[in-house]
């Protein structure tokens, strides 16, 4: 059965909206149709702020695959671009978090989803309410516009013009 999974792209090195471009590709042809791409939107880095702004996106996909599989499509993508993982929130090629998938709730050491940092995040929840501002979060019970309003994330989110 297809599911909705909603996905975040994330690049900070490099020709960024290229990077995100490649990874549009990469997922469309493993995870399944991009039925929704959100704006671009750069942000300034988060956790480490000594490093280059990001460019988020958000990407609706329907898809079959479930979370574990999807999860490594969504790795092979960073994979893709050459991501290594050195530093915890340092500067990185491409991040694709899962926010959500369907009304699933997964928690396992690798997984979890609804993606826990989502209702802390404004370069998550900007993008995310751009496609889906009525989407109810499945453990919360608030709507995406519900969450983005009481986010006390200040770091501003701004719409990105190529
Ligand atoms: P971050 O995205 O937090 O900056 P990483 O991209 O390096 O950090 O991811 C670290 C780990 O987070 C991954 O190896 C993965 O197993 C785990 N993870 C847990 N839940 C999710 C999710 N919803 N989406 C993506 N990764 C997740
Ligand atoms: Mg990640």
């Amino acid at each position: 059965m297809n599911k909705l999974a909603y996905l975040l792209l994330g690049s900070n090195l490099g020709d960024r909206a290229a990077r995100l471009a490649q990874a549009r590709a990469d997922l469309a042809a493993t995870t399944g149709n991009i039925v929704a791409a959100s704006s671009l939107y750069e942000t300034a880095a988060w956790g480490l702020e000594d490093q280059p702004a990001f460019l988020n996106q958000v990407l609706a996909v329907e898809t079959e695959l479930d979370g574990p599989t999807l999860l490594t499509a969504c790795q092979a993508a960073e994979q893709q671009q050459g991501r290594e993982r050195l530093v915890h929130w340092g500067a990185r090629t491409l991040d694709v978090d899962i926010l959500l998938l369907g009304q699933e709730i997964i928690a396992t050491p690798t997984l979890s989803v609804p993606h826990p940092a989502l209702p802390a995040r404004r370069f998550a929840l900007v993008p995310l309410a751009e496609l889906a501002p009525q989407l109810v979060h499945p453990q919360l019970h608030r709507t995406i516009a519900e969450l983005l309003a009481a986010c006390p994330d200040e770091l501003a989110v701004r719409r990105y013009a190529a």
